[in-house]
């Protein structure tokens, strides 16, 4: 029988029948170097190229992802780390144009400066675009429009050819989704997301399908310096471990919460697919394991919005999304996203759904 969620999420990386007396879980190790005699052997040797802690949080996130697992300092050392040893100078990058825009300024600026061709387009317009590719990049569902693509029929289509997938899977968390699964090769996130969901860490991995893109992504991880720190692996597996329970919590919230806000004259462009009437709601339903905590919507202008935002007092006017505190945002406040003025990015935390849709409600009564 497999095994659900909740006991996945707990049980993932612990370590097959220690001896007794030992601690239940393991503690941070924190080392710079590690006592080394002879001929260099072993797998601790120096703390840029290897830590017991991320070995045990690496494990955890492979047991989940169902491959290799890197973990980097951040989200975009991850995707960087991709970005840059898939790619060579020649080399054309199929990105989807609602991507986070700190990867597609990559894609744009540096790659661009070493000599990789880049061509962003619609996320539903890849699938017809993938020949000449060396790499296709997409988020879905994406970050902050909520876009979903089939990720399965589009690996395909890109191995015909020859290209290889990166999945950027930092809404669904590999709870939500399994990219790998899905036949993409890299699976990519920001674990300072819902991942990890206590807004007090950065972090990111890359998982891969292959073991020869694992070893190449570990030695780019070792030879540019982009390695997590020991307590921030730590804490986040100690996240890990709860995740089944907060994004059951936070799905719950976001689905009262847009079917709100989508009977609400104020509010239009409701973003969520597992509304029903979303267009991709059948592609998620089939794609996705679990529904995610964030959507977006639009109110009438930037003043709506900002008047929407200053009314709430449950749910906080900050950026990013995922954790255990419901968050908001007028999205167009940063450059980059291709967005009406008064667009929110709404991130749904834990607490009681009652709670939040009465905040919801009388922030919403306040902008007419
Ligand atoms: C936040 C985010 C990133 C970047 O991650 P950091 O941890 O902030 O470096 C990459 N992709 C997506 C979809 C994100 O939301």
């Amino acid at each position: 029988m497999e095994l659900g969620d909740g006991t996945r999420a707990i049980h993932a990386g612990m370590p097959a029948g220690p001896a007794d007396g030992t601690p239940l879980v393991s503690s941070p190790v924190f080392a710079s170097t590690y006592r080394l005699s002879g001929e260099p052997a072993g797998p601790y040797q120096y703390g840029r190229l290897s830590n017991p802690t991320w070995t045990t949080w690496e494990a955890a996130l492979a047991e989940l992802e169902g491959g290799e697992t890197v973990s980097f300092a951040s989200g975009l050392a991850a995707v960087s780390a991709v970005l840059l040893t898939a790619l060579r100078p020649g080399d054309t990058l199929l990105i989807a144009d609602d991507c986070y825009y700190a990867t597609r300024r990559l894609a744009d600026g540096l790659l661009n400066d070493i000599g990789v061709r880049s061509k962003q387009l619609p996320l539903d317009q890849l699938a017809d675009n993938v020949e000449g590719s060396t790499l296709v990049w997409l988020e879905s569902p994406s970050n902050p429009k909520l876009d979903v693509c089939d990720i399965a029929a589009l690996s395909e289509h890109a191995h015909q050819v020859g290209a290889v997938v990166a999945v950027d899977n930092t809404t669904a968390t590999p709870l939500g989704q399994q990219p790998l699964a899905l036949g993409a090769d890299y699976s990519v996130a920001s674990d300072t997301k819902a991942l990890t969901g206590h807004s007090d860490l950065i972090l990111g991995h890359v998982a891969c399908r292959d073991a020869g893109r694992a070893t190449a992504i570990r030695s780019w991880r070792s030879s540019t310096g982009g390695i997590p720190g020991p307590f921030e692996t730590w804490l986040a597996h100690r996240s890990l471990m709860t995740l089944d329970l907060r994004l059951e919590r936070q799905a719950r919230n976001a689905l009262a919460v847009a079917d709100l806000l989508s009977r609400h004259p104020a509010v239009h462009d409701v973003r969520y697919p597992w509304l029903a009437a979303h267009p991709a709601h059948h592609i998620v339903t089939r794609q996705m394991r679990r529904p995610v905590g964030l959507l977006s919507f639009s109110l009438a202008d930037a003043r709506a919005a900002d008047d929407f935002l200053a009314a709430l007092r449950i749910v906080t006017t900050a950026t990013s999304f995922g954790g255990l505190h419901s968050t908001a945002e007028r999205r167009a406040r940063w450059a980059g996203d291709d967005i009406a003025p008064g667009f929110i990015r709404f991130s749904c935390g834990c607490e009681d759904t009652p709670d939040l849709i009465a905040d919801v409600e009388q922030a919403l009564g306040t902008v007419g």
